[in-house]
């Protein structure tokens, strides 16, 4: 998608060509069963990735280096529809663009997968059922908490957010108990290095959105990662 483009929306954009649909098993929101348990998130090793949701990051992270390209913190999403497959809306960080704090990759794409009246006709509690978002890194807590709120069934991810996360990196926002809104699942670990290279190569730069700008000239690029599961200290 171009950067900085009007943000045009179709219903509904075909999975590219070798994406199965999404085997997610939707929860049970809209009726009276209650939805499953979840955990804060539980961290996938590579052995037991499936192929469809590392193809789906792989979407993910190709919003995050347009981010990147754009001078925004590099992350980047898709919605997907578990039922088939199809890729629903995408984004990427446009904080520095916009000058607003708020526009991260997930309410980027909210925005795109719910405006329109012809992809959403009527008003519905929770509009994100049976959708699987992959983000490159682990939602905030601002973001967990409206990914609830409008009843996403399952979030994966890249890599953990140790200052901000509300998958587990900080609060369990999609797991503790609420009354109301139901729980999700959430997965670490997929495309996990190269979020965190991406957010390490950014952060080397020179941030001249920053309030006070640092010099980061002497700094070089770490390239080892730390074991699944481990804090990162991610925007
Ligand atoms: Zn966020």
């Amino acid at each position: 998608m171009a950067t900085g483009s009007p943000l045009a929306h179709a219903a509904a954009i075909p999975a590219p060509p070798g994406i199965p649909p999404s085997t997610c098993t939707p929860t049970a929101a809209s009726g009276n069963t209650p939805p499953p348990a979840a955990t804060a998130a539980t961290a996938a090793p590579s052995s037991s990735q499936h192929e469809q949701d590392l193809a789906y990051i792989a979407l993910a992270l190709a919003q995050a280096r347009e981010a990147f390209a754009a001078n925004e913190v590099p992350v980047g999403c898709v919605f997907v529809q578990n039922a088939d497959g199809a890729v629903l809306a995408r984004g990427r960080n446009r904080t520095n663009e916009l000058r607003n704090a708020t526009r991260h990759a997930e309410l980027e794409a909210l925005d795109r997968l719910l405006a329109p009246t012809a992809a959403s006709p009527l008003p519905r509690p929770y509009p994100l059922q049976g959708i699987t978002l992959y983000v490159t890194v682990e939602p905030c807590i601002m973001c967990s908490s409206a990914l609830r709120q409008l009843g996403i069934s399952r979030v994966v991810y890249g890599c953990s957010n140790a200052r901000f996360g509300g998958c587990g990196g900080v609060w369990d926002v999609n797991s503790i108990d609420h009354p109301i809104h139901p729980a999700y699942e959430a997965l670490e670990g997929y495309g996990r290095e190269e979020a965190i290279l991406l957010l390490r190569r950014f952060y080397m730069t020179e941030n001249t959105n920053a309030p006070a700008p640092r010099s980061k000239a002497r700094r070089v690029l770490k390239t080892d990662i730390p074991p699944l599961g481990a804090a990162v200290q991610a925007p």
